[in-house]
């Protein structure tokens, strides 16, 4: 096992990001500290911060920094609220795009005594994450969305063989160090040859991994099923928009945003990016829930964990998890959204000290 220094970016991102990325760091720091993981972080300037002080939200040299890491931890990004000039791009569909982060995978979780629609409820949704019908990723230049008249509008969806069996096989990966049962989301009933070819890829994809179970699902029946008895899936894989709209139904199933990490991962570099957004609303008041980005940026540990071969990092992971699981069994350090009082750093603070 190598103990190579891992380098890792932080970029905190808008509004609650300023806060949650913090104690996300505090947390990853200290596990890294525990276990001799030895990491190189980097602060890099990313947002309306950004556009302040370097006059972009994402400045030109980001690129060249980030491609230098091995990952990093992206705050959310509260792009809506930027001045509508060109200097002001939304950041992460970019940078989705250009390290090829082409998984999206999203973890759902419910615990023992949080507030819930359901319990016992333990999946993964992995939504493919360039292509589909996302406008601003799914094009290199232009974009997937156009108005040919003032009364048309027209929005292309695009699936490819490469994206989807890529993402298929890193679902078939997950699935196979999980239960061994993969859900494939779709609509081919209706979309014959988008749908259809996700999953004709999804089936090859399935004759290297015998080991795996693959059901498929129509979208429409299976978000109601995951409504109804989401205990009884494990590892789902589904393309972008489809994927945008159940990972958020499913986070709402085990207690809302609050608690659904996400990991962007690509050929080389991965990014913790949790669901939520920046929650202006909640921002600059230190009561955000960092759960969410905290699982992020130990998702980012156990992938790197594994893509380096590094037992430290695999070990900073589990220790993580474990401290965040301890701290939600105690429910003493909560914040509001989980019935609890604390602030969001008490809530880290209390992370930090799980972990002994
Ligand atoms: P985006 O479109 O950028 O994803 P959104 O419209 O989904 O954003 P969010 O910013 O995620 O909106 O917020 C939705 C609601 O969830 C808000 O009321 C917000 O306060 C709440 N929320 C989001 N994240 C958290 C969090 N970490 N802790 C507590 N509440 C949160």
């Amino acid at each position: 096992m190598q103990n190579d220094t891992l380098k890792i970016g932080i970029l905190e991102g808008d509004d609650i990001g300023h806060e949650v990325v913090p104690e996300t760091i505090k947390v990853m720091r200290r596990a890294a500290e525990i276990t001799g993981l030895s990491v190189a972080w980097e602060p890099v300037p990313i947002g309306k911060r950004a556009l302040d002080t370097l006059g972009f939200t994402l400045p030109p040299d980001t690129l060249e920094r980030l491609e230098a890491l091995d990952g990093w931890v992206l705050g959310p990004i509260g792009h809506q609220a930027y001045p509508k000039v060109k200097e002001t791009v939304n950041p992460h569909p970019i940078l989705r795009k250009h390290f090829d982060l082409f998984a999206n995978i999203r973890p759902v979780r419910s615990y023992p005594g949080i507030p819930s629609v359901h319990q016992n409820v333990d999946l993964v949704i992995v939504r493919e994450n360039n292509e589909g019908f996302q406008p601003d990723r799914n094009v290199v230049a232009g974009s997937g969305e156009f108005r040919p008249t003032n009364d048309v509008t027209i929005s292309v969806r695009v699936i490819t063989r490469n994206g989807s069996s890529k993402v298929a096989r890193e679902a078939f990966e997950l699935a196979r160090s999980r239960k061994k049962q993969l859900t494939v989301v779709h609509k081919d009933t209706v979309f014959k040859l988008g749908c259809g070819m996700f999953v004709e890829e999804c089936k090859r994809i399935a004759q290297e991994y015998p080991d795996v179970q693959m059901q498929e699902a129509i979208v429409d029946t299976f978000a109601m099923r995951l409504v109804m008895t989401p205990q009884k899936y494990d590892v789902v894989v589904t393309t972008n928009m489809f994927g945008d709209i159940l990972t958020d139904e499913a986070a709402g199933l085990v207690g809302g945003l609050g608690l659904a990490p996400g990991l962007c991962a690509g050929p080389r570099h991965a990014m913790a990016q949790a669901t939520h957004g920046s929650a202006p609303d909640i921002a600059g008041k230190n009561i955000a829930n960092p759960y969410a980005m905290i699982m992020s940026g130990q998702m980012l540990l156990d992938w790197l964990g594994r893509k380096h071969n590094s037992a430290q990092a695999l070990q900073a992971a589990a220790l993580i998890e474990n401290s965040v699981d301890t701290v939600m069994q105690e429910r003493k350090f909560l914040t509001g959204d989980l019935g609890g009082t604390a602030k969001t750093s008490e809530m880290g603070d209390a992370i930090v000290l799980a972990m002994g």
